[in-house]
């Protein structure tokens, strides 16, 4: 950022997103005349302030909503022409480097959706797998055109626009205009996640992104961590998701322990209700599924995961045609399960030879471990369910008011069709112990907590810290 009076070059952050809210990380960086943005993720928290299911913001009116209400950043030279045009806005060229961004969670990546196509995007090659899978699975969503959208008022055959991809390893150094950045990767509830270093011309820059250190994986967040140290930063950007919480004794471990102790006494079916982007959890049920002789069965959308995910030799996951997976095939228009019944690559899942209608799969309860969360549960209408049904909960515990919501709903099917709840989950997230740990271990110049609603708990272990405001750039 230049000093129009004083001329002096100064290195900043600032902070769009991410600040007093879990996720919606969008921080600005700008260092001589580079800009990149630090992830450009959608807050969840802020959005739900005004919008919900039947009040969104308006794909017609463009950008126009986003920016009246906060969502994005009022930032010229940084958003798509059409949206801009849209809008009654002037037309700048794009004055932004790249965007880094560190895992596909909608929390770091679906409001590039927004951004100018020629603002290069920096990811890893798993992100940009998992962020084609999302997007083939719903490919109309306005709010979800992180790899390539299409402009407004365009018609049903106009081409696609492909936003600018460079992807990276962990490791390897890569420059964006004055910066120099180094990714590593970093264990978290989503394959393919990174931590960043970067290069700064006052000092290096430690952005953590979303990590943890008790997952399956915890030695890639742990050289992440010391690599981080060994630069001596200037400033760390530090997630504080659980900044608060008491220790637990979670690991993936446990989850498939706890959940292969009900698995291995039920004769009847089994659901399982979790994240299919979190790869470590699809590997848990799929490997308690053949340990105890049941199939996995998977949503038809979810296919669209397993493609990328077994093209992806480090994840270790099997395609949706293996043995072990069958298909659950849902009612769709005349619920006849006709062909024509389903469309694009959705017929051709609902085609396979292991693809299966509920009936079918409620006919050999002993035999399924259905993948099928809550959002499917009008499955267990058209199932023959005799009670004592196991159904587990493998997500984190709700924490706002919609998702309490929800819960009762939750409860209202479990109380109905007489399941059994189970709660058994390790969150993506590091433990406030391992969190405190870690921003001591690198003792950095300065920190500055992101993705919590409790930054000030920091204050604990360093006080050096920034508790960040919205929107204001801090020189670095
Ligand atoms: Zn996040
Ligand atoms: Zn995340």
């Amino acid at each position: 950022m230049q000093n129009e009076i004083l001329g002096i070059i100064v290195t900043s952050l600032t902070f769009y997103g991410g600040v007093n809210e879990i996720g919606g990380n969008k921080i600005l960086l700008e260092d001589k005349d580079t800009k990149v943005f630090l992830d450009f993720g959608k807050g969840f928290t802020t959005r739900s302030k005004y919008f919900e299911e039947y009040l969104k913001p308006r794909q017609a009116n463009g950008l126009v909503d986003f920016l009246k209400m906060g969502l994005v950043p009022k930032i010229e030279g940084a958003y798509r022409d059409d949206l801009m045009e849209n809008a009654g806005q002037q037309l700048v060229e794009p004055d932004i480097d790249g965007v880094l961004l560190t895992h596909a969670h909608a929390d770091h990546a679906d409001y590039i959706s927004f951004l100018h196509e020629k603002i290069p995007l920096y990811m890893g090659r798993t992100t940009q797998n998992l962020l084609k899978a999302i997007q083939e699975r719903s490919s109309s969503d306005f709010e979800r055109q992180v790899l390539e959208y299409k402009e407004l008022g365009s018609k049903r055959n106009d081409p696609r626009i492909q936003r600018k991809i460079e992807t990276f390893r962990s490791g390897k150094k890569f420059k964006v205009g004055s910066l120099e950045v180094i990714p590593i990767h970093v264990d978290h509830s989503v394959p393919g996640a990174y931590g960043f270093v970067i290069y700064t011309s006052e000092g290096p820059v430690v952005y953590t992104g979303d990590i943890r250190i008790h997952g399956n994986k915890p030695e890639m967040t742990k050289e992440f961590v010391r690599k981080a140290k060994e630069e001596k930063p200037i400033a760390l950007i530090c997630e504080g998701t659980r900044i608060t919480e008491q220790t637990t004794n979670e690991s993936e471990k446990v989850v498939f322990t706890e959940a292969n102790k009900v698995i291995s006494k039920s004769k009847n079916l089994v659901f399982a209700d979790f994240n299919f982007k979190d790869v470590d959890r699809v590997r848990t049920f799929y490997d308690l599924a053949k340990k105890n002789n049941r199939k996995f069965v998977i949503k038809l959308k979810d296919c669209y995961y397993l493609k990328y995910f077994s093209k992806d030799s480090g994840l270790d996951i099997p395609n949706y045609d293996d043995e072990h997976i069958v298909i659950y095939k849902p009612k769709q228009r005349t619920g006849k399960y006709a062909e024509t019944d389903y469309v694009g690559d959705d017929r051709y899942y609902a085609t396979l030879p292991n693809a299966k209608t509920a009936k079918e799969i409620s006919s050999e309860p002993e035999k399924y471990i259905c993948g099928l969360g809550y959002f499917s549960f009008n499955s267990l209408i058209d199932m023959d369910i005799k009670s004592g049904v196991s159904y587990i909960h493998s997500a984190s515990e709700p924490y706002n008011e919609e998702q309490i919501i929800s819960e009762k709903r939750l409860n209202n099917w479990i109380d109905k069709f007489g399941m059994e709840k189970h709660q058994i989950h390790c969150s993506g997230h590091a433990k406030g112990i391992d969190l405190m740990a870690t921003v001591r271990y690198i003792s950095p110049k300065m920190l500055f907590p992101v993705h919590t609603e409790y930054p000030e708990a920091y204050k604990k272990i360093t006080d050096k810290i920034t508790i960040v405001k919205q929107n204001k750039a801090y020189k670095i």
